[in-house]
């Protein structure tokens, strides 16, 4: 397992404190990698100030090339790939494989073509005698923080528009869920110019913020939690960076009375559970008309009930463990909150499951009221809580009624409700009658506590640039 720092195109061994990096499934300790130290963190960023002077003046086509190769090399490994992925976060294997590598691979591939189309203003002589322009100019050195859940697809999340848009990145990833991050570092060493990528291993009171902190770094991108972001703004203030913040999310899920029940039991299944619902637009905070209360609570549990979890490497497991002892207590603490009130009523789940690894069983929580921690708090696990409803406009207050502005989705065939609803629902993202889906294409980011900024998209792309006015006098 590959587990060297990237500083300035080179692996060196971390000279800082060693921290065991663990399988989610077994409780077992993988390896001990060394956190970087913060003359490491310095030469990192001077390393990648010392490439922006290249990197930053390069044509947008040779960026393109680079990340198209950076994509072949991920598709020309994706089994190894996606082995240390489902072995560090516990992760379905078959998942990773089928769903997050080719997501992987199509967000490089997409942004080498962004990097080609970057649009503005018409030049034009907006003032007499003189003639105007618009750039789109990288921002510099970018420092890349990329959280636990999805290792491997943050990192490309992260590093694919800002290497577009002619930035030079420092990345660190979760230092519990490191392990696809040095191994993408090695593979794409020799495709980027040295220092035009560098990736650090270490926590975020020892590495992140002697690299937030940093005077030469011009921008800090940011997926995890809002604890982080807040601190980091704070961080980052003395020195003005821009910041690009992905924060926790809390989907609400609002299923009308007409809403083809099948389909929401399907999808919230799938969607409220994959990745051990440690996925911030997990479909977790259900509301359902009271018409069809009975019917959903019931239909769903027995779904829930029929979620198989196991070992990553089984084909049929559908459900892996948590990805930490630590998460695995936040969890189980949530859940057992919710249980000690009178009106919740644990339909399946509930509990840890009994054995090594970080386990937890699919949960089902209904009778849940709009006031409780379970409906308001973010719990990041296979949990999933049911209120009922009465009428639209309580629905939508309920439903905005939440510091979190991630992801939510409408479930009716109501095609005038579906385009109602969604227009007032506070989210970056709304889906109609499904849940979860995204692409290349389309951003992805919340507002509110959620965060700002967008991944993915053009709009992706042009966070990571400044736009210029150039004029001319004639
Ligand atoms: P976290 O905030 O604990 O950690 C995220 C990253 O920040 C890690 O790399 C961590 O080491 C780093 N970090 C922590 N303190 C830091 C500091 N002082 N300076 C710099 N870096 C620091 O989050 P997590 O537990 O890894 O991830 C789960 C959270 O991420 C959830 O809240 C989830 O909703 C959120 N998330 C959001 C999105 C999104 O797109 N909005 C996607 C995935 C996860």
């Amino acid at each position: 397992m590959q587990s060297q720092l990237l500083i300035d195109g080179c692996l060196v061994e971390g000279a800082g404190a060693r921290l065991p990096v663990f399988n989610p499934a077994t409780g077992e300790v993988l390896l001990e990698m060394a956190e970087a130290t913060p003359a490491q963190v310095d030469e990192a960023v001077r390393a990648a100030s010392a490439a922006f002077v290249e990197w930053g003046r390069s044509t947008p086509k040779a960026r393109a090339e680079a990340l198209l190769a950076v994509a072949d090399m991920i598709e020309a490994h994706a089994e190894s790939l996606a082995r240390l992925e489902s072995l560090n976060c516990g992760k379905p294997y078959h998942c990773v494989i089928n769903d997050e590598l080719p997501a992987v691979v199509d967000v490089f591939r997409f942004f080498a073509g962004a990097a080609r189309c970057l649009n503005g203003l018409a030049a034009g002589e907006y003032l007499e005698g003189h003639t105007s322009m618009i750039r789109r100019d990288p921002v510099g050195v970018v420092a890349s923080i990329a959280p636990w859940n999805y290792p491997l697809m943050m990192a490309a999340w992260k590093l694919a528009p800002a290497l577009a848009a002619g930035n030079c990145v420092v990345l660190k990833p979760s230092e519990i869920t490191p392990l696809t991050a040095f191994r993408l570092a090695e593979l794409v060493k020799d495709i980027l110019p040295p220092g035009v990528l560098n990736v650090l291993f270490g926590r975020g009171q020892t590495v992140g913020d002697a690299l937030t902190g940093h005077p030469a770094v011009r921008m800090v991108s940011l997926t995890g939690s809002i604890a982080t972001g807040e601190h980091i703004i704070g961080h980052t203030a003395a020195t003005i960076k821009r910041t690009h913040m992905e924060l926790g999310g809390k989907a609400p899920v609002v299923v009308f009375d007409d809403a083809d029940l099948d389909a929401v039991v399907e999808g919230v299944r799938t969607f409220g559970y994959y990745n051990a619902g440690q996925d911030c637009t997990a479909a977790c905070r259900i509301y359902t008309h009271a018409a069809i209360y009975d019917a959903l609570v019931e239909k769903l549990g027995a779904a829930v009930a029929s979620i198989k979890h196991g070992a990553p490497d089984d084909t049929d497991t559908e459900l892996g463990p948590l990805s930490s002892l630590a998460h695995l207590e936040r969890v189980t603490q949530a859940v057992e909150r919710a249980k000690a009130l009178p009106h919740i009523r644990v339909v399946t789940g509930g509990e840890k499951v009994q054995g090594s690894g970080y386990f937890f069983q699919p949960t089902l929580l209904a009778g849940a009221k709009q006031e409780d921690d379970i409906v308001q708090q973010e719990v990041f696990g296979p949990v999933v809580s049911v209120t009922a409803f009465e009428d639209e406009e309580q629905v939508i207050g309920w439903a905005n009624d939440s510091p979190y502005g991630l992801a939510s989705s409408v479930w009716t065939r109501d095609v005038g409700r579906a385009h109602r609803v969604s227009a007032r629902l506070q989210y970056g993202c709304t889906w109609v009658n499904t849940h979860f889906m995204l692409v290349s294409e389309m951003p992805h980011g919340g507002q509110k506590q959620s965060g700002y900024g967008k991944d993915m998209s053009l709009y992706g792309l042009e966070d990571y640039t400044v736009v210029r006015h150039v004029m001319i006098k004639h």
